[in-house]
């Protein structure tokens, strides 16, 4: 008999708090458990896990297993990989969630690897299908020109990561209830063989792609990095940020970070303004969660204007100086 129940988040924090991706996956996760009528769990790790599990369940878990121990504070695969894997065997989820990032990205296949379940990477969507009860993970194939859909018949647990940006968030409500359930460490810092050796953080001018209710993406057709400015203005003008797609990136005319797409960062901003870039899949992937996309580019067939709500066929370079000239009027800048 298959004694495997309940879906089991494995959480982020970040600087103290609950990482934006936990609570993506929380509100995914809520829909799924209700769907199979089972427990939704969360893991996190780390001294402030604990100060964090009261959140947790006001984000929808009913269950928070916290493992507060130092050696979980940063990420460490060895260590990470040990805690979570000795709860999976413990508690026997049915359905295991992580995120789509750096973390979730080492974590996953590690875990999947001793636990011997199912894993889809980098998934777009999850559902639950009615007649077999099976999770359905939707993940994008062929540098996303065609989504393929998932289902592992009888490994278990079923593993998933999702990309960041993809879900819609879960919704905080106070006066939920659930369980706090600490989780005793048995790490052995003699089996800990990956040891950080330095953590630089990124640094990051403005406001993060990610996070940008207006994103500016320039194009291989932008021409130089000296044009990005042209960007920058409009995006500063909107309160946005600028992205790139990988061509600008790979000459080095913006940095790699501000890549947008399939290998790059997901945004799902209120208005995505696309400029001189063509709109092949593996970029569109990344940016089909905005509300409002608004393409520039000089030829009218350019697969940008199948996805775009407002189109400009025109050089951007005679469009954006007028266009960034009236939205300052406008917004009085
Ligand atoms: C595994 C894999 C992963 C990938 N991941 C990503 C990813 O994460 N992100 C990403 O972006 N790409 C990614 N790519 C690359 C992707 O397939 C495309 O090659 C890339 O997105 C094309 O970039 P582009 O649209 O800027 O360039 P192009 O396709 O060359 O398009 C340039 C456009 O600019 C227009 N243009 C030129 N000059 C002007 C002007 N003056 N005014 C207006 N329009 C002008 C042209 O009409 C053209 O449509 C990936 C590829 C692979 C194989």
């Amino acid at each position: 008999m298959d004694n495997h129940r309940g879906v089991l988040v494995c959480g982020e924090i970040g600087e103290g708090k609950l990482a934006p991706i936990t609570i993506e996956l929380l509100g995914v996760g809520r829909k799924l458990a209700d769907e199979l009528d089972e427990d939704l769990s969360v893991l996190l790790m780390g001294s402030q896990a604990g100060s964090l599990g009261q959140e947790t369940i006001a984000y929808g878990a009913d269950n928070v297993y916290v493992a507060e121990d130092s050696l979980l504070d940063h990420y460490n695969s060895d260590a990470y990989t040990q805690v979570a894997a000795d709860l999976c065997r413990e508690m026997s989820p049915s359905i295991v969630l992580l995120g789509h990032t750096d973390i979730g990205s080492d974590l996953a296949p590690r875990l999947n690897a001793r636990l011997g379940g199912g894993l889809a990477t980098g998934c777009l969507a999850l559902s639950i299908d009615p007649e077999t009860r099976l999770l359905v993970s939707t993940r994008p194939v062929f540098g996303g020109n065609a989504h393929a859909t998932v289902v592992s018949k009888s490994a278990k647990p079923q593993m998933a990561t999702i990309r960041p940006k993809t879900v819609p968030p879960a919704e905080r409500d106070d006066s939920r209830q659930g369980r706090i359930i600490p989780v005793e460490s048995k790490l052995d810092p003699s089996a800990i063989k990956v040891k950080v050796v330095e953590r630089v953080k990124e640094e990051v001018e403005g406001i993060k792609l990610e996070d940008a209710e207006v994103v500016v993406v320039g194009g291989r057709g932008i021409g130089s990095a000296e044009n990005f400015e042209m960007l920058r203005e409009l995006a500063n003008v909107l309160g946005g940020a600028v992205g790139a797609t990988r061509p600008p990136c790979d000459e080095g005319w913006v940095p790699a970070t501000l890549q947008v797409g399939q290998s790059g960062r997901m945004v799902s901003p209120k208005l995505y303004i696309g400029v001189a870039l063509s709109g092949a899949m593996a970029h569109i992937s990344g940016i089909l969660g905005s509300k409002v996309i608004v393409a520039i580019n000089k030829d009218e067939e350019a697969n940008i204007f199948n996805v775009a709500h407002f189109g400009i066929v025109a050089d951007y370079k005679e469009v954006l100086p007028p266009l960034t000239a009236k939205l300052k009027e406008l917004v009085g800048s």
